[in-house]
């Protein structure tokens, strides 16, 4: 006999970049929170440790071991995509850089029907929970929330070099990207303070979960959304896999969904709400007709451009033996380390062509190489790369269950390429990437192109190549867009209500309706904000 579900006002079902976040400001009034985690808690020291990022972004244990399915634009290559399934979710295996994107890119979303998203009205929520360690326009940026975001302290020659070069290409130096303007090239600025990691987690649960009206459930997976009619009123979840007892747990005012992009599309088409025709054909009971559950998944599709380095060492020398000792000393007594760095240093945004106003390429570069380009095995020889995506892609895809089992993966196919306009792009960026890591500044460490290499030369060739060699930038969005009823494929209102349901709502990246013009760990963060925001007003309402 299972034992008798228990109840909260509300029950957040994903603890991780916008969970996390959520489980904080919703009982910060004494509001009672149940938060379901699928995975473990976060207590693997990898997690906290900037470098660890190498070791555990394809661990088995720590992410859903979710694949893309092939496509023309991969070359019919299927790869991995990985998401965080642990507590703190994504941002605990994460790259760790802080990026907020454009203005106009929340004017759009403002433009789309979706009042209160416009840049002017999302600052504050990006501001709310940023801790702002160094120079910064005091109008835009935050100083006082929990998330600290700290300037590159770890400084090798190559990556000065490179920063340095991109004016020869008339591209500008800028101070902070996530200011007035992101034209420029710089360093990032990253969620890692006194050499340690801060997801989501440990920022926002770290004293929340000593809160009496705060229940944090780990390797706790929602199998499904409970509803009364078209109202939810709870979830059902299993403790410790597939194999785990099944409990029930309701939710007095809300059920909160924030598992992540593929995981919420999957869940609510599981659980009855999504395209009846997929739901008839899983043999799931369709609670609502919604046809964008699960559409329009976009993600960043990026390539990496490498060179080899001559006359310095880079990562590559430096991650091994015992030049790896001296950074973990430096680690342990707080000073600059290797082991304190994001896995990208440095940043370019610029435009595709003249005609645009604002940048659409986005660059990141680090003093470090991959073997045959995997991620986690360092080049032996000194390295350099250069990656490049198209920040606004346009290509979308889609997420489905394949099976009514919620521990069955679904198919995810981002069809990456498939707009003519992203390949136009990012055709642009790989050529500018061959000028930026030629300059006269980097010069004197230089040595040759090994990918895609000198052979390279006409369109076609660098298409193929990027077809070849591309992959996710684990940016993945779209899946429960935020839009007015009227969108046939809007899933979720502008106040993140699920269109025709009651009491659900979605807060996480799957709401984003268009790529926002960066990482998008801060977006999330900030869609997150305004969710609270959204519910103290609604309670503050009705009391
Ligand atoms: C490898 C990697 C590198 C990245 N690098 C950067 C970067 O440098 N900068 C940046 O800005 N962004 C980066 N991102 C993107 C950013 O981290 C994500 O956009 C963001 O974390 C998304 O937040 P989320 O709350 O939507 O989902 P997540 O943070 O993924 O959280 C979803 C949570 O829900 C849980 N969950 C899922 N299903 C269930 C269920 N059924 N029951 C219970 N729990 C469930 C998951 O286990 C997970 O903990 C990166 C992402 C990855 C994966």
């Amino acid at each position: 006999m299972p034992p008798p579900a228990d109840s909260f006002d509300y029950v957040i079902i994903g603890g991780g970049t916008a969970g996390a976040l959520l489980t904080k400001r919703l009982s910060e009034d004494g509001s009672s929170v149940c938060l379901l985690e699928a995975g473990p808690r976060d207590t693997n020291p990898l997690i906290h440790i900037p470098a660890g990022y190498i070791k555990n972004v394809y661990s088995k244990k720590l992410t859903w071991g979710f694949e893309a399915e092939a496509s023309a634009g991969t070359a019919e290559r299927r790869f991995s995509l990985p998401q965080g399934r642990v507590l703190g979710g994504s941002s605990s295996i994460n790259g760790l850089n802080h990026n907020r994107g454009q203005k106009s890119d929340f004017d759009h979303w403002s433009e789309r029907g979706n009042p209160g998203w416009s840049h002017k009205e999302v600052l504050p929520y990006f501001r709310r929970s940023e801790r702002r360690i160094g120079e910064a326009d005091e109008k835009l940026r935050g100083r006082d929330g929990e998330l600290p975001i700290t300037d590159l302290d770890w400084h090798h020659p190559v990556t000065t070099a490179f920063v340095e070069g991109t004016p020869e290409l008339g591209i500008p130096v800028n101070p902070d990207y996530n200011g007035e303007q992101q034209d420029g090239s710089g360093y990032f600025q990253r969620y890692i303070y006194n050499g340690y990691r801060y997801s989501s987690a440990r920022a926002f649960l770290r004293d929340t979960k000593k809160r009496l009206n705060v229940d944090i459930r780990t390797n706790a997976q929602a199998t499904a959304i409970l509803f009364e009619g078209k109202r939810a009123i709870g979830a059902s979840y299993s403790k410790g896999g597939s194999t785990g007892q099944r409990h029930k747990v309701i939710a007095r005012r809300e059920v909160i969904l924030s598992a992540g992009t593929i995981n919420t599309a999957k869940l609510l088409q599981i659980s009855g709400v999504g395209n009846a025709s997929l739901l008839n054909d899983l043999g799931v009971p369709v609670v609502h007709n919604l046809p964008g559950v699960g559409s329009h998944l976009r993600d960043h599709y990026g390539v990496r451009m490498v060179s080899s380095v001559k006359d310095i060492r880079t990562i590559n020398n430096m991650a091994q033996g015992p030049a790896l000792l001296l950074e973990i000393a430096r680690w342990l007594i707080r000073k600059p380390s290797l082991l304190a760095v994001s896995p990208s240093l440095a940043h370019v945004f610029w435009k595709s062509n003249e005609t645009m106003t604002t940048p659409d390429l986005q660059f990141v570069f680090s003093p470090a190489s991959f073997r045959a380009g995997v991620v986690g095995l360092l080049d032996k020889t000194p390295g350099m790369t250069c990656g490049v995506w198209q920040e606004r892609p346009e290509s979308t895809g889609f997420v489905k269950a394949r099976s009514a089992n919620p521990f069955e993966a679904p198919t995810i196919q981002p069809n990456y390429l498939a707009d003519e306009n992203d390949q136009q792009v990012l055709l642009a960026g790989m050529r500018l990437g061959r000028r930026l890591m030629r300059t006269r500044a980097l010069a004197p460490y230089f040595e040759n192109e090994t990918a895609p290499g000198d052979e390279v030369q006409s369109d076609d060739e660098f298409m193929d190549f990027a077809r070849q060699n591309g992959t996710t930038v684990y940016h993945l969005i779209g899946t429960a867009r935020m839009g007015p009823a009227s969108d046939p494929v809007a899933v979720v209102d502008a106040q993140l209500r699920v269109h025709g349901i009651d009491n659900l709502r979605v807060v996480d990246a799957s709401i984003m309706p268009t790529m926002p013009s960066a990482n998008t760990n801060a977006a999330t963060l900030m869609i997150a904000e305004k969710a609270a925001d959204i519910q103290c007003l609604l309670i503050a309402g009705t009391r």
